[in-house]
């Protein structure tokens, strides 16, 4: 990892670090990119390893997002997760592209993220000189941007399981490959009404984003009280959210469909075995 983080510091601007290379390998074919040296992230043996211990799930930044969607331990503890990881593009992608690859490169239009700001997750970051750890909202700092700086690599991504009673959901929009919405709820339920609910949207503008406001908005309502909520929230959202037309939607729609799947979303999570 400090061989890693001292070339790249070392070959400035001429140096990438390549993961998968499902993103940076177009880059470079497609002259939007210019690398002498790549540094090759797999042969880190600690970016491939996936554990559980104490209510926490460890994932290295290298494992694929195949590895992922079928890996028992995220299937137990992070369900959700593992479903966003089994809807990543393609087979071909799913093999290719790892998880911190997938993050570090923050493309809007992406699913890993959206689920695990859900979690509450943390990612740990590494150079030559030592590691440090911050939530996963402050490392998604814009669009194609991240609090990872020059020397650093993204070494791995701590996932907390959910609170007791607490079950969740993602659910996609997509008419590409790449989803058009991703929203992700989890939500726990005492006599049919909402006792606390963690909400999330990616894709519909620059990154991915908690909805801190809406949660609270819908602590002691019913299921079915929330869908009004959410719809009166029309202005919120919009502010939060940034809502941007692209080839994959306008803004508009995205916006309209994002109150109408975040209801969907919580209700698919109340019906959930648990995570
Ligand atoms: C056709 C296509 C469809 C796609 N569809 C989806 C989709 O539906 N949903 C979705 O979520 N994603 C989608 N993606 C994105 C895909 O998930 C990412 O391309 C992939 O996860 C990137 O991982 P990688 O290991 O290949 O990264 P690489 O291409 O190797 O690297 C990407 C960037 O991250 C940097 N990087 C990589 N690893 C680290 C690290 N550990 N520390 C610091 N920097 C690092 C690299 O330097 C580079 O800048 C799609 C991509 C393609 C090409």
């Amino acid at each position: 990892m400090a061989d890693a983080s001292r070339a790249i510091a070392e070959f400035g601007d001429k140096a990438k670090l390549y993961a998968g290379g499902a993103e940076l390998l177009l880059l470079l074919r497609n002259g939007l990119l210019d690398a002498e040296v790549l540094v090759d992230l797999k042969k880190i043996e600690r970016l491939h390893s996936v554990s559980f211990e104490i209510g926490l799930l460890r994932i290295g930044a290298c494992v694929t997002h195949r590895e992922l969607a079928d890996h028992p331990l995220l299937r137990q503890h992070a369900p959700a997760l593992a479903y966003a990881e089994s809807k990543v593009a393609n087979i071909r992608v799913r093999n290719q592209g790892t998880l911190g690859g997938n993050l570090a490169f923050n493309d809007p239009h992406s699913d890993p993220g959206t689920v695990l700001l859900v979690h509450d997750s943390t990612v740990v970051i590494g150079n030559d000189k030592g590691e440090r750890r911050i939530g996963l909202d402050e490392f998604f700092a814009d669009m194609y941007a991240t609090a990872l700086e020059a020397s650093d690599l993204l070494l791995e991504i701590e996932v907390p399981r959910l609170p007791v009673g607490m079950t969740s959901a993602y659910q996609r929009l997509h008419r590409y490959q790449r989803p058009t919405l991703g929203v992700a709820a989890a939500v726990r339920l005492v006599h049919e009404k909402i006792a606390e609910a963690r909400l999330a949207v990616g894709c519909v503008g620059p990154k991915a984003q908690r909805l801190a406001e809406l949660e609270a908005k819908l602590a002691g309502v019913t299921l079915a009280d929330s869908r009004k909520i959410i719809a009166d929230e029309k202005k919120y959202l919009r502010e939060i959210l940034r809502p941007v037309d692209d080839l994959l939607g306008s803004a508009e729609y995205k916006l309209y469909m994002t109150g109408v799947m975040l209801g969907d979303a919580l209700e698919e999570a109340s019906q959930g075995s648990g995570s």
